[in-house]
């Protein structure tokens, strides 16, 4: 076995009402969505940093600037494809990513399947080697209060 490597990702984004909610890759119907530069996909997010931290190459931010036109509103598989490739150049493949979603409303788990086929597209790996999990915040605090939403990430690379 080559050398495996561990990487945590964590990301935040505001709900704002009436705007679109991306999570996974999915627009899910909801009377708020999450907010941000690009598509705001949370989850995506905190995958993408999980796999960068694995591989020691920064931050999505540092990849992605906010300032950068190129990534205004586009859509996070895109940046995902690009995270793989990165740590593909440093010679290593994507083990597995475990993924958790902390939010209050709406229900995820109906979506889980469809997030899972649009990760392992863009990440070319196996649906069974993407968990996602889902959470509420018990109504307490930002995520309670449906202010926001957060995601956290954790995942193994393997040296080729
Ligand atoms: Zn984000």
């Amino acid at each position: 076995m080559g050398k495996i490597k561990v990487g945590f990702g964590f990301d935040v984004h505001q709900l704002k009402e009436n705007h679109p909610f991306v999570l996974g890759g999915v627009k899910l119907e909801h009377h708020s969505g999450a907010y941000g530069h690009s598509d705001a996909d949370v989850l995506l997010h905190a995958i993408c940093d999980a796999l960068l931290g694995a591989a020691n190459l920064r931050d999505i931010g540092f990849h992605f600037s906010n300032k950068d036109d190129r990534w205004k509103g586009i859509s996070s598989l895109i940046l995902l494809q690009h995270v793989v490739a990165l740590i593909k150049e440093k010679g290593f493949v994507i083990g597995n990513i475990d993924a958790m979603v902390c939010l209050e409303a709406p229900k995820i788990n109906p979506h889980i399947p469809a997030m899972q086929t649009y990760i392992a597209e863009a990440a070319a790996i196996s649906e069974e080697d993407i968990s996602i999990k889902a959470t509420t915040n018990e109504q307490m605090g930002f995520i309670g209060r449906e202010e926001g939403v957060v995601a956290y990430a954790v995942c193994l690379i393997e040296r080729e």
